[in-house]
């Protein structure tokens, strides 16, 4: 087509244009005056900037954190909520580990975790807060006037964070500090309302929304720091090194630290993959793992944006742990003789960039979504990096004999409850998590392949992750991509597959 523009249309076209710009400054102009702390790519997000002052000796770390939060909902908000996550770890009687868990969580006895506020403003004026929940695991804000749609917020926090003694996810044992879910970070704001759910002892109880973050930590300069974050600059200050870090469009920033670290590094596509290790016989195969990840499933469902992504050998004794463009891998599988868990966890442990960093969910109530996926990819990495009969072997032994057929013959005698989607406080144990999520949600995408066949399956894959990368998808998203690619309803097979015994 080829539209003709007369001298009088161009006339009034310029005329338009300059009024749309100048309109658009003069609504713009009190976010860009020199307001935003720092701006990325996509609007509407929340920004964190955190300065961090690390002192390892005390097992300890002192922030001040900026928060630049929009009310991107079309409702007034009375209350702003964040997560304090580190005080779940703070009493004993209420564990954030299951009972057959907590003599490896806490091998010298139990070590209280928490996170202590100094002082909140919000536009500069200090402002009254509350903290709530089952182990006051809950920020609650109240600005003295509701916040309109559209509207942006300036919080400040200052506050302290102690680690527990404890080779978790947050924590520290002899090799590293590990630093996850460590900061107040905003509860996601759904058809729910404000999400403030506790933290679980199973599964990873945690949903949260993409933001962009800067964050500045000062750590003592024998340690190297592994994180979320794209190292801008480093620099010295006396016997203290400032590493300072930016993220956009992430949705959680971790970090480990170590005096231990070795690196190694790779680039595939747009993306450089470092393994940072203290064990030099895991440390190049993690890499080599990595790699073909993430090459695989670039390939498979789509590109991955981000420029790094760091896999770290830690002292964390539940195989492994996801966080964006940073995975926590047990240190322990790194210098065995048998490598199959340290390449089946880093897999799965990447495989989740795609399947929790990029396309979110809810992972308390909707964990097989995450799950589920991140172990069938895995399977399929198996198909893809050696081949069919590898992937076959994997899928029998890991998935339906290992951890679907063998739970039921072990539970034989008691009813077994076959719903996946459920959320996290109702499953009893990590066994049955770990059947019904893991095994099951990873069986239902291998039934989901076989009933549409290849070509329609890896596109429902590439269309889910297109069109809900950044975003928190819900199962009804998955739903409506399988329908769209296929041109048939499969919300009886899910009903079937999420619900009833199979
Ligand atoms: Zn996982």
């Amino acid at each position: 087509m080829k539209t003709l523009f007369t001298r009088k249309r161009i006339f009034i076209g310029v005329i338009v244009l300059v009024m749309i710009s100048a309109l658009t400054i003069i609504l713009l102009n009190p976010l860009l005056k020199g307001k935003y702390p720092f701006f990325f790519y996509r609007k509407n997000l929340t920004q964190y900037s955190i300065d961090v002052a690390f002192s390892p000796r005390d097992h300890r770390i002192d922030c001040s954190q900026q928060v630049r939060f929009i009310n991107s909902q079309d409702t007034d908000l009375w209350n702003i909520y964040f997560h304090l996550y580190p005080n779940s770890f703070k009493y004993e009687e209420k564990p954030v580990f299951p009972p057959e868990e907590f003599d490896r969580a806490y091998p010298k006895g139990f070590s209280p975790g928490f996170l202590e506020i100094h002082k909140i403003s919000l536009g500069g004026k200090p402002i009254p807060y509350t903290t709530e929940g089952y182990s006051e695991d809950i920020l609650m804000l109240s600005p003295e006037k509701a916040i309109k749609p559209g509207k942006v917020i300036d919080i400040q926090l200052d506050y302290s964070v102690k680690l527990p003694n404890s080779p978790g996810r947050f924590g520290f044992w002899d090799n590293t500090y590990n630093i996850g879910n460590w900061y107040p970070i905003i509860c996601v704001y759904d058809e729910r309302g404000w999400n403030t759910e506790p933290y679980y002892p199973l599964g990873d109880p945690f949903y949260s929304d993409v933001a962009d973050y800067k964050v500045s930590i000062t750590a003592p300069k024998e340690f190297v720091i592994a994180s979320t974050g794209d190292q801008v600059n480093t620099a010295e200050d006396g016997d203290q090194t400032i590493w300072e870090l930016e993220a956009p469009s992430v949705r959680d920033f971790a970090w480990v630290a170590s005096e231990k670290f070795r690196t190694l590094s790779k680039k595939v596509g747009e993306t450089t993959v470092h393994s940072y290790f203290y064990d030099i016989d895991g440390g190049q195969k993690v890499l080599d793992y990595g790699i073909a990840a993430l090459a695989i499933f670039n390939g498979m469902f789509g590109s991955y944006p981000y420029k790094n992504l760091s896999i770290v050998q830690t002292d964390f004794f539940i195989g492994g742990m996801e966080y964006p463009k940073i995975v926590m891998i047990d240190g322990s599988l790194y210098g065995m003789d048998e490598d199959d868990w340290l390449e089946i966890i880093t897999v799965h442990e990447v495989a989740h960039q795609w399947w929790y960093g990029l396309v979110g969910n809810d992972q308390i109530h909707d964990a097989w979504m995450d799950e589920g996926l991140a172990e069938y990819s895995t399977v399929l990495y198996y198909g893809k990096y050696y081949d069919e009969a590898k992937e076959r072997r994997m899928y029998q032994g890991l998935i339906d004999i290992g951890k679907y057929q063998l739970y039921k013959i072990y539970r034989s005698d008691e009813n077994i409850d076959e719903t996946i989607h459920r959320p996290l406080y109702s499953f009893e144990d990590w066994a049955e998590y770990d059947a019904m999520v893991y095994g099951k949600g990873a069986k239902m995408f291998h039934q989901l392949r076989q009933e549409m066949g290849d070509e329609a399956f890896f596109q429902v894959l590439k269309e889910y992750f297109e069109g809900n990368k950044y975003k928190n998808a819900k199962p009804r998203d998955l739903f409506e991509v399988c329908q769209e690619v296929t041109g048939q309803s499969w919300e009886n097979f899910f009903q079937e597959w999420l619900y009833e015994e199979k």
